[in-house]
């Protein structure tokens, strides 16, 4: 059997065997086995939320200081910094993630989420209220920061790991003990960073289920012992955990889809306003929430601009990951790579000129490929500009002026992350401020771990990110008291 199998699931700081055993996970980039993962039943799902439940109550978790929390959680990080070398491997097998995504933003990225819960674990958890005269007496009292309970962490493929300690990380350092369920096509490596960060906590604070099939997440949705879910997925899904939880009103962080814009104005630096236009099809093969996929080109640079483009995309080296030189790996399932399809087929059918790409690649008749692609002449009322395609695919939009790329930037459903690129820096700021997306990144600026990161319209609800991961995690209670 290839690859490591993973047959037993994390209830109450146990493994035991999963009631379905295994089923295999495909490396996308060969098609071969990567790895067997368990699968769970619904009964170990629940049991797996009860388990969160009682180590909830019973502490010493939820009550422990926030210094200890902190000082085990940076005990977790190292150990988890110990075996990064190998969880590349598994990462790359798994996810298809060419190499150098995969080492920065799919493995030594969860050391670092790690390691800032650490830090987030010994924020104040008191900020006193001052005395007010009410007319009658005084009022003065203090706001006190409590975990919410058990949060059930729901996470997507692209970037499995990752997104897994994003939400364990701040989830555990405000005193909450979790369930983690990834997404089915390549769990392994959270399964690892459960065993790993399990290892170093008490027992039943992190409890990791898997299996296929959407009824081991709508049973932790459902179950009575969870107070939040935690889901980053797709809208469609987001909508129907919100409709679930409804019911008795859990708390719900939604991180859902994207089609971001990026605005590129002719007056930009234009070479690094490409280089930011190619990592669609360059960063996990466009298969990121974040990425801008709408490219919004201003009249005078639209034609040079798509030309290069155009030019660009059959030079780039598409393969197995695992090769030197490779930077466009596959999508992450067969399943995906057919979703990928038949936008492309809708993009021609609805009119945009097919400027590159579009196919499997001739060379490889193995794997889930599909060449960088660009549309042209594209509308913004296109199925191509309108839904996530979540694949290498960039639709490219000419604009005539601010505030046509305004209009088009914020005429979507969705309003995760915006790009913009100009010369003029005041343009930039009006930009960024006018259009309606949770980020927007002026000429290139980076992510910043700091800032508040989520959704506005169809791309979720709540802040993530920095200190805003305290109040996604926390309850706030205020007590008041006034002269006797
Ligand atoms: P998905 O199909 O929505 O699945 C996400 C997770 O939800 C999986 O673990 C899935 O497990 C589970 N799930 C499915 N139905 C469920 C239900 N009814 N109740 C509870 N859980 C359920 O998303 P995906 O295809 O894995 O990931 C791609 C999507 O994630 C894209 O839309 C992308 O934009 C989004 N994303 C957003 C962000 C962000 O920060 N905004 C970041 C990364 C990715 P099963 O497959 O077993 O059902």
């Amino acid at each position: 059997m290839a690859g490591p199998v993973f047959d037993q699931v994390l209830i109450g700081g146990r493994w035991v065997p999963a009631a379905g055993g295994t089923y295999p996970v495909v490396n996308p980039a060969t098609e071969e086995i990567a790895g067997h993962a368990p699968a769970c039943s619904v009964a170990q799902a629940e049991a797996a939320a009860s388990a969160a439940r009682d180590a909830f109550e019973r502490g010493p978790w939820r009550t422990m200081s926030g210094g200890e929390r902190a000082a085990l959680l940076r005990t977790a990080a190292e150990r988890f910094q110990g075996e990064m070398d190998g969880l590349v491997e598994l990462t790359i097998a798994e996810t298809g993630a060419v190499r150098a995504v995969a080492e920065a933003q799919q493995v030594r990225a969860v050391a670092g989420r790690l390691l800032r819960a650490a830090e987030l674990a010994t924020a104040p958890l008191e900020q006193g209220v001052p005395p007010r005269e009410t007319g009658r007496s005084l009022a003065a009292g203090v706001i006190v920061r409590e975990p919410v309970g058990v949060v059930a962490c729901i996470t997507p493929f692209n970037f499995p790991m990752t997104n897994c300690a994003g939400k364990i990380g701040p989830a555990l350092a405000c005193g909450n003990t979790v369930v983690v369920k990834p997404s089915p096509v390549d769990p392994l490596g959270v399964a690892e960073l459960c065993r790993i960060v399990d290892a170093v906590l008490p027992p039943g604070v992190v409890n990791f289920v898997n299996g296929e099939g959407a009824e081991i997440g709508e049973a932790l949705v459902r179950s009575p012992d969870v107070d939040m879910i935690s889901f980053t997925g797709s809208t469609a899904v987001g909508r129907r955990i919100k409709e679930a939880a409804a019911g008795r009103m859990k708390r719900t962080v939604l991180e859902l889809g994207g089609k971001s814009a990026n605005i590129i104005f002719a007056d930009c630096d234009v070479d690094r306003a490409f280089a930011s236009a190619m990592s669609v099809w360059t960063f996990h093969s466009g298969q990121i929430c974040i990425a801008g996929t709408r490219v919004l080109i201003e009249e005078p640079l639209y034609e040079p601009f798509t030309r290069r483009l155009a030019a660009s995309g059959p030079t780039l080296r598409i393969g197995d990951p695992r090769e030197p030189g490779v930077v466009v790996g596959p999508l992450v399932s067969a399943a995906q790579r057919t979703r990928v399809e038949r936008f492309i087929t809708r993009g021609r059918e609805e009119g945009a000129t097919l400027a590159c790409g579009g196919r499997r690649p001739p060379h490889l008749s193995r794997g889930y490929y599909v060449e960088p692609t660009l549309f042209t002449d594209a509308r913004n009322d296109m199925t191509i500009a309108r839904e996530e395609i979540f694949g290498p695919v960039i639709t490219a939009i000419p604009f005539r002026d601010e505030a046509e790329a305004i209009a088009l930037a914020n005429e979507s459903d969705y309003g995760l992350y915006g790009y913009v690129w100009t010369g003029d820096a005041a343009r930039g700021l009006r930009v960024a401020h006018a259009v309606r997306t949770g980020t927007m990144q002026i000429n290139g600026s980076p992510l910043n771990p700091d800032a508040p990161f989520g959704g506005y319209k169809l791309s979720g609800v709540g802040r993530v990110g920095g200190q805003w991961a305290l109040g996604a995690y926390s309850e706030l209670k205020y007590i008041g008291w006034t002269t006797p």
